[in-house]
C-alpha cells in the first residue's frame, strides 16, 4: 500500500465476564496503543476502535453458575473493564458495545446481506443437544477431547490447547458443560459460512500478499488451518443469548457470537463517526485506508480467516493490511488464569501500585510476548522500574531540572559554542523518531521502548561524562551550553515517551513548561525544542524506588493463591473420627421457617433472624449475610440445631443455629427440605 491516508486500528473485544489483567493488556491493548499514540503524534488520521462483547457465551454460563442473569454479569464488568482502560490510558476513540441498538442492526444487515447474496448454506443436521438441560450444546456448552491435539477440555468451537477451529460435533467423547451428561443429538436447521469456497482467495491473499509482512507466528498457524482444508463454519445458534437471526424461519436462533462480535469493530466505528462527524465509510471502505486487528494469538482463526471471508463475501469492505497477534504472557512460570486468579488484576494493581500504570505499561512493552510466550515476574518488574525508569530516565530528568532551577532559577541559559560531543549529542537525538517510529511500523514494540529508553541512556551519559556539577566551579559558560543541550534531550524524551509512558509524558511536559505542540517531526528536524530565555517548572519525581518489600507482598499473595488453589482441588475434608448413635441422637435438628431477617448493626456477616420451629419461634443469629440479603430469605424452611446451648452474639441473644453448607464459588447454601414440612419437624 502507498502512503494511507487514514488508519483503522481495533483492539480485540474483551468478554465482559471478569476484569482485566496483565496478560490482555500486555497482548493486546498496549501494543495497539502504542501504535495509535504514535501515528496520532505523526499526525495522522486515527480511529482506534474498541467495546465490550456482551454475547460471548462464557456470559451466561458463569450467569448460570452464580445464579443471576447474565444481563447483571455484563453491566458489572463492562463498567470495571471500562474504567481500567481509562486508568491505564488505553487512548481508544471510541468504546463500545454489542449491546448497542447500532451493533444489532448492523450485525443484522450484515446477515442479511450475505443471506441474499447466496453466501451461505443452510443445512438441517444432527447437533450435540442435552435434553436435561432443553438445549442444544455448542462453543463452551461443551467440552471433550480435540480430534486434532487430543487436548480433553476442547470447548465446542474451538481447542485453548492448540488454537484448532472445530464444530462440535468433531469433538471426541463430548459431554455438556451445563449437567455432565452425555449429549444426545437432534435436529435443528443452522447457516453455514463455506469457509472452503474462499480458500483459493485466502491462500493468495494471506500465503502469497502477506507472506513478508505478517509475523511468522500467525503466517504460520494461517499456513497450516489452509493446509489441513476449509470446512463450512455454523454461523447461528440454537441459543438465547445473541442477536436473533433476522429470518422468518428462524425463530430462536442467533447469530454466533463469532460471526457478530468482529462487526462490533465496525459498529463502534459508526458510533464514534456519528458522534465526531465523520463518514464511517471511510474507514472500512476505502483502498487508501489500512486496517489493522490488534488481538492474542487465540482469535487468529477468526481475524485471518473467518472475518476476511465474511468482509469479501458482503464484497466492498476492505481487508486488514495486518494481524499482528501476540502470543500468550505467563505469570511467574504458570499459564495465566481467571478461573485460578492466577493474574495480577489491572485495578488491584492499581490500588497496590498507585499512580504506577506506567511502570506497568513499561515492564509488558519491554518484556512483550511478540514471538513466543513471555513470563511477567514481579522480579523484573521491580528490575525495570529501578534500574531503567529510575536510574536512567528519572534520574536524567532529575538532575536537568534540578540544576536548571539551581543554576538559572528555571530559565534555559543561552548556548556558546557547541564541542563535537555537543554536536554528536543533538545529531544523535534527531535520529530517534525515525528509529522509534520504523519500530513500531513493524509492530515491534519491545524494540521500540529499547530505543526509546536508548536516548534516556544517551541524556544520562551525556550528564555524567560533562559533569556540569564540577565545571560550573571553573568555567559557567560552558555549564550553559551543557544544561542546554540536556534540556533539548529532555524535551525529546517528553515527546517520544509519550506512546509508551502517556502519564510520564504529560507530567514531563508541564515540568518542563511545554505548552505548544511538540511533534515527533520536530525532533527529526533538529529544532529547537526550548528556546532559551524559555521557564521550566520545579522538579518532580517521574518514578519512584519500589521497595524489595512491595515485591515480596506480590510474591507472597500468588504464593497464597497457590495454596487457596491446592486445598480447592481436595474433594472433600477427611472424615471426623467416629461416633456412636447415641452421640448423634443427643442433636436435636428440625425443620424451620424463617419470619424476619434483619442485618446486625455494624457487623459485615451477621444476621439477626426470628424462625418458627415449631415448638416456639426463636431469634437467631447466623453469619450468613454475605451470601444473603435478609429480604430473599424470609420464608425459607432450613434446618435448625434447636439445643443448641444460647450464645450472645453482638449483644444479640442467639437461640439456635441454622445449618449451612458452601458452594464452589465461596458462598454459603442452607440445607433444605426437599418438599414443604411442618415446622418442628424433626431431621434424624
Ligand atoms: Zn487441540
Amino acid at each position: 500500500m502507498s502512503a494511507p491516508k487514514r488508519y483503522t486500528i481495533t483492539a480485540a473485544l474483551p468478554y465482559t465476564n471478569g476484569p482485566i489483567h496483565i496478560g490482555h493488556l500486555a497482548g493486546v491493548y498496549v501494543p495497539a496503543d502504542i501504535y495509535a499514540r504514535y501515528l496520532r503524534l505523526i499526525g495522522k488520521d486515527v480511529a482506534y476502535i474498541c467495546g465490550s462483547d456482551e454475547h460471548g457465551v462464557a456470559i451466561p454460563m458463569r450467569a448460570k453458575k452464580e445464579g443471576v442473569s447474565p444481563q447483571d454479569i455484563i453491566d458489572k464488568y463492562h463498567g470495571i473493564i471500562k474504567q481500567s482502560f481509562v486508568d491505564f490510558g488505553i487512548s481508544f476513540d471510541n468504546y463500545s458495545r454489542t449491546s448497542s441498538e447500532v451493533h444489532h442492526e448492523t450485525a443484522s444487515q450484515f446477515f442479511t446481506k450475505l443471506h441474499d447474496n447466496g453466501d451461505f448454506i443452510e443445512e438441517t443436521s444432527a447437533q450435540l443437544y442435552d435434553a436435561e438441560a432443553n438445549q442444544f450444546l455448542a462453543d463452551r456448552f461443551v467440552v471433550g477431547t480435540c480430534p486434532k491435539c487430543s487436548f480433553e477440555e476442547s470447548y465446542g468451537d474451538q481447542c485453548e490447547n492448540c488454537g484448532t477451529s472445530h464444530n462440535a460435533n468433531d469433538l471426541i467423547n463430548p459431554t455438556s458443560a451445563i449437567t455432565g451428561n452425555i449429549p444426545t443429538v437432534k435436529e435443528t436447521k443452522h447457516w453455514f459460512l463455506p469457509l472452503n469456497k474462499h480458500e483459493d482467495f485466502l491462500r493468495k491473499w494471506i500465503l502469497e500478499d502477506h507472506k513478508k509482512d505478517w509475523k511468522p507466528n500467525v503466517y504460520g498457524q494461517v499456513k497450516s488451518w489452509i493446509a489441513d482444508g476449509l470446512r463450512p463454519r455454523a454461523v447461528t445458534r440454537d441459543l438465547d443469548w445473541g442477536i436473533p437471526v433476522p429470518l422468518m424461519d428462524a425463530k430462536e436462533k442467533v447469530l454466533y457470537v463469532w460471526f457478530d462480535a468482529p462487526i462490533g469493530y465496525i459498529s463502534s466505528t459508526k458510533e464514534w463517526a456519528a458522534r465526531e462527524g465523520k463518514n464511517w465509510e471511510d474507514y472500512w471502505k476505502k483502498d487508501d485506508t489500512k486496517l489493522v486487528h490488534f488481538i492474542g494469538k487465540d482469535n487468529i482463526v477468526f481475524h485471518c480467516i473467518i472475518f476476511p471471508a465474511m468482509l469479501k463475501a458482503h464484497g466492498d469492505y476492505i481487508l486488514p493490511d495486518n494481524v499482528p497477534a501476540n502470543e500468550f504472557l505467563n505469570l511467574e512460570g504458570n499459564k495465566l488464569s481467571t478461573s485460578k486468579n492466577w493474574a495480577v488484576w489491572l485495578h488491584e494493581y492499581l490500588e497496590e501500585f498507585p499512580d504506577q500504570q506506567d511502570v506497568l505499561r513499561y515492564t509488558l512493552t519491554a518484556n512483550a510476548p511478540e514471538n513466543k510466550d513471555n513470563d511477567f515476574t514481579w522480579k523484573d518488574f521491580q528490575a525495570k522500574n529501578n534500574n531503567e525508569l529510575v536510574a536512567i530516565f528519572g534520574n536524567f530528568i532529575n538532575r536537568v531540572v534540578v540544576l536548571t532551577n539551581k543554576y538559572y532559577d528555571g530559565i534555559i541559559p543561552a548556548p556558546s559554542d557547541f564541542s563535537e560531543i555537543d554536536e554528536d549529542a543533538l545529531a544523535a537525538v534527531k535520529e530517534f523518531p525515525n528509529t522509534i517510529g520504523k519500530s513500531i511500523e513493524r509492530y515491534r514494540f519491545r524494540e521500540a521502548s529499547q530505543e526509546f529508553m536508548n536516548l534516556a541512556r544517551l541524556g544520562n551519559k551525556y550528564l555524567a561524562d560533562e559533569e556540569p556539577w564540577k565545571v560550573i566551579k571553573i568555567d559557567e559558560a560552558r555549564v550553559q551550553t551543557i544544561m542546554y543541550v540536556a534540556l533539548q534531550i529532555s524535551a525529546a524524551l517528553a515527546v517520544l515517551s509519550e506512546p509508551f509512558l502517556p502519564f510520564t509524558s504529560a507530567k514531563l511536559k508541564k515540568i518542563l513548561n511545554i505548552d505548544k505542540n511538540l511533534s515527533w517531526g520536530n525532533i527529526a528536524e533538529n529544532a529547537v525544542l526550548l528556546p532559551e530565555t524559555h521557564q521550566i517548572n520545579k522538579a518532580e519525581l517521574l518514578f519512584s524506588k519500589i521497595e524489595d518489600k512491595a515485591i515480596e507482598a506480590q510474591i507472597e499473595k500468588l504464593a497464597a493463591t497457590k495454596i487457596a488453589n491446592k486445598q480447592e482441588n481436595k474433594i472433600v475434608a477427611p472424615q471426623k473420627e467416629i461416633i456412636e448413635f447415641e452421640d448423634f441422637t443427643k442433636l436435636d435438628i428440625r425443620v424451620g421457617t424463617i419470619l424476619e431477617a434483619q442485618k446486625v448493626a455494624k457487623t459485615k456477616k451477621l444476621l439477626k433472624l426470628k424462625v418458627d420451629v415449631g415448638m416456639d419461634t426463636r431469634t437467631i443469629v447466623s453469619g450468613i449475610a454475605e451470601s444473603f440479603s435478609p429480604e430473599a430469605i424470609i420464608g425459607q424452611q432450613v434446618a435448625v440445631l434447636v439445643n443448641l446451648a444460647t450464645r450472645k452474639i453482638r449483644g444479640v441473644e442467639s437461640q439456635g443455629m441454622i445449618l449451612m453448607t458452601d458452594t464452589p464459588d465461596g458462598k454459603l447454601a442452607f440445607v433444605q427440605p426437599e418438599k414443604e414440612v411442618k415446622n418442628g419437624q424433626a431431621i434424624s
